[in-house]
């Protein structure tokens, strides 16, 4: 039994069907794909309303892909970018902001420097762990950064590396995910880094080729709240019904996963109080072409005020249409996320056409609000906050009996990416294969 039919799960659930093994998988929400989430915003036309960027280092998803007949197109960043950060937008070749390049290149040594102490495979065995999972990135921020330049882009840089509120977040999970994901440089980068490329049509593609592949196996609509075992098996109950099977695969965020009744009770819980869901909620506006290429512009900002704290061009190839998609992130999300449609709409478009006077108005305009999505409180994944990679980590894969867990935030791996998802399922699909 597997739950949960995101990458990990449906990954999980696939290597176990080549092991030989009769899987099902129960899926609280009635669409495969998790935190990876299709927008149709015209005939034709599909952006990601959730994950949607992949690079060459993404090995297990590329090979997903060739599998699946899923291909790759590159993310379009040719052109100047735009940056409103102290002042009116103003137009930049590249991608640095136009802040003190000296006082940035300090901060990215720093995190370099930190990042390069973190135990990639055992976070909470890193030297000094305990002092710096006690201690917030805001906290680290403001013992490390002296210039306002620095202080300034530094939450920026969290919010849109990984949708964090540097208060919530330790400067120990700050550094495994830099580590996890292949270093600041390659994180953050476009062409030769992880954004280079999107999924062709939407990454939620991968889901539903697997869940069809797996059939009548995969059922929505069935949020589990109970797990217990014998000796026998596991019993595991949905709001739908009850189900009877050798082990559990439990393919969820830390805080859903921690959400389950177990019986027995598990001997370390997943999360904490502490640990934060992350806050991103994503807006694409949808215009009658990219017309901002025309003006020699990516599409790309950055942004000192919201809503959008950035925005990169989406526009799906040869669909006809141009989408901008902006990134409402950290304690911004939350602010946005509380406005009506009205309201949404009024500030995210005034932004866009500040950032780009060439704009006409938009044809479309979605949000996707990840900040209140009741089945996945972690986006774009959970964060550790202050203790829990001490306190959680040495347990996160570690089964409870016939209890196993994957899910993007096991893996040490490309945490909190696809490509971790993917790895934490066929490793969990290994460890059920390999039991006695
Ligand atoms: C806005 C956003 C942008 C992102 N951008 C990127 C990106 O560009 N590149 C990238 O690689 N990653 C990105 N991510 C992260 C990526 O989406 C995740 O790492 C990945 O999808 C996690 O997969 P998963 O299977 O571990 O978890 P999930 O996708 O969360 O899957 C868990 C599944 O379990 C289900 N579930 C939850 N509770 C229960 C329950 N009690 N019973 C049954 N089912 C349950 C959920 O509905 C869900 O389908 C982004 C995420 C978001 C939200």
């Amino acid at each position: 039994m597997v739950v949960g039919a995101g990458f990990a799960g449906l990954a999980a659930a696939t290597e176990l069907v080549a092991g030989g093994v009769d899987v099902t998988v129960l899926e609280a929400r009635d669409h495969v794909g998790g935190r990876a989430r299709g927008l149709q915003v015209a005939p034709e036309a599909w952006v990601d309303a959730g994950a949607a960027y992949l690079g060459d280092r993404h090995t297990e998803l590329h090979a997903l892909m060739a599998e699946l007949d899923l291909k790759a197109v590159p993310t379009t960043m040719r052109g100047a970018s735009r940056f409103a950060l102290r002042s009116d937008a103003t137009t930049r070749e590249g991608r640095f902001p136009p802040l003190n390049a000296v006082a940035l290149g300090d901060l990215f040594e720093r995190l370099d420097e930190l990042t390069a102490t973190v135990r990639p495979d055992a976070p909470w065995l890193t030297p000094g762990a305990e002092e710096l999972d006690a201690l917030t990135a805001e906290a680290w921020a403001e013992q490390h950064l002296s210039h306002p330049d620095a202080r300034l882009f530094f939450p920026l840089f969290l919010g849109e590396m990984m949708a964090a509120d540097p208060a919530r977040v330790s400067i120990l999970h700050v550094a495994f995910y830099l580590r996890s994901g292949g270093g600041l440089r390659y994180l953050n980068a476009f062409e030769g880094g992880a954004q280079q490329d999107r999924i062709d049509g939407g990454a939620h593609q991968v889901c539903e080729r697997l869940a069809a592949r797996l059939g009548v196996k995969v059922r929505l609509g069935e949020p589990v709240h109970a797990v217990h075992q014998d000796d026998g098996g596991v019993t595991v109950r949905s709001a739908k019904g009850e189900y009877r099977a050798d082990v559990a695969v439990m393919a969820l965020p830390p805080l859903l996963a921690d959400a389950v009744e177990y019986r027995p009770e598990l001997p370390a819980r997943r999360a904490s109080d502490r640990t934060a869901r992350g806050c991103a909620v994503k807006v694409h506006l949808v215009y009658p072409a990219p017309v901002w290429r025309d003006h020699g512009l990516s599409g790309w900002s950055v942004n000192a005020q919201g809503p959008l704290l950035s925005t990169v061009d989406d526009s799906p190839a040869e669909a006809g249409v141009g989408v901008l998609t902006g990134f409402v992130t950290g304690s911004e999300a939350h602010r946005f996320a509380a406005l009506d449609r009205g309201e949404q709409r009024a500030s995210a478009v005034g932004q866009a056409a500040r950032l780009f006077p060439m704009l006409p108005e938009p044809v479309g305009f979605h949000v996707t609000d990840w900040v209140n999505e009741a089945y996945s409180k972690g986006c774009y994944a959970s964060l550790f906050g202050p203790g829990d990679w001490v306190r959680h980590g040495p347990t996160l894969t570690a089964p409870h009996r016939r209890v196993y867990w994957a899910g993007t935030e096991t893996s040490t791996e490309f945490f909190g990416l696809l490509e971790g998802a993917i790895r934490s399922g066929r490793r969990v699909a290994a460890e059920v294969l390999a039991r006695p």
